[in-house]
């Protein structure tokens, strides 16, 4: 199994899950652009896989700005030749009750989490569509699925991403281009980690206590490695999951996929 001679484009890859998925991705033969806001941590990204012998990119880019989205196409068209695999996985996480949720909050994280999958799948479905051959991965979250305290505007935003993928799902059956979504419970990832910080600042919970706070949520024992959900990404780029399409894929607890 292999994706020799595939381009593929992660979003969010300068770190946690977005740069376990830029390493498998690399190591199984695709060459890889990673997008994400800060370039230094990016160009370090790209600077590792291609010490590792693979072939990488840093592209620095807002998902949430179209005319950002737009550079990064043309940039990775370019460096790729062709862009074969979308991974959108930049994303942001809030937690706040409704009521002290700003309308200013709100916009960001439904902009960054739904509307950055969106612009990114507009700027690279063509090609694939063109070419009858592609994957769009949408880093959604069990929040996509199912709501908690303190998360309405992550939830709202990941729950846009499952039903996006639904439905793109459907337009692209029989074309050779499959659109899936991932919804992990908490990753072991600094978005988590913050999380965690925050929860324990606000109840003054020990870190460890939050922690467990957290994972009670989601009904999990321990974090899920990034490394995990990677693996699923390439199960949906190849092997047995390559023909799932429209599906959103719980990763629930490690080593519990189904
Ligand atoms: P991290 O915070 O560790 O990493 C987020 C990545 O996204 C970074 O590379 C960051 O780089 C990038 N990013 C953030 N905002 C933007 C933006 N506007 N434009 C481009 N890149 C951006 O997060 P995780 O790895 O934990 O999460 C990745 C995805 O997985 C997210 O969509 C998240 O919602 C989802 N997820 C995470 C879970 C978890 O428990 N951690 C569970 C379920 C889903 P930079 O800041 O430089 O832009």
């Amino acid at each position: 199994m292999t994706l020799a001679g595939r381009g593929a484009v992660v979003t969010g890859g300068s770190r946690g899950i977005g740069l376990a998925v830029a390493r498998a991705l690399a190591e199984a033969g695709a060459a890889v652009v990673v997008a994400a806001r800060a370039p230094d941590r990016l160009e370090a990204v790209a600077r590792e896989l291609c010490a590792a012998g693979r072939r990488a990119w840093a592209v620095p880019c807002d998902v949430a700005d179209p005319e950002g989205v737009r550079t990064l196409a043309r940039e990775a068209e370019t460096r790729l030749g062709h862009v074969d695999i979308l991974v959108n996985n930049a994303g942001i996480s809030h937690s706040a009750p409704v009521q002290k949720t700003t309308l200013e909050e709100w916009n960001r994280i439904l902009t960054v989490n739904a509307t950055g999958p969106f612009l990114c799948t507009q700027a690279f479905l063509p090609g694939m569509l063109a070419r009858g051959w592609g994957r769009v991965v949408n880093i959604a979250s069990v929040a996509g699925l199912g709501g908690g305290k303190y998360i309405a505007a992550y939830s709202a935003s990941k729950h846009a991403v499952v039903g996006f993928t639904r439905s793109v799902a459907a337009e692209v059956v029989g074309t050779g281009v499959t659109v899936n979504a991932l919804c992990p419970g908490y990753v072991d990832t600094d978005m988590t980690r913050q999380s965690v910080s925050r929860i324990a600042a606000k109840t003054g919970m020990s870190a460890e206590d939050a922690l467990r706070a957290a994972l009670d949520t989601t009904g999990q024992r321990r974090l899920i490695p990034p490394e995990e959900v990677a693996r699923a990404v390439l199960t949906l780029c190849h092997g047995a999951g390559s023909e799932t399409n429209g599906e959103a894929v719980v990763i629930a607890e490690p080593g519990s996929r189904r």
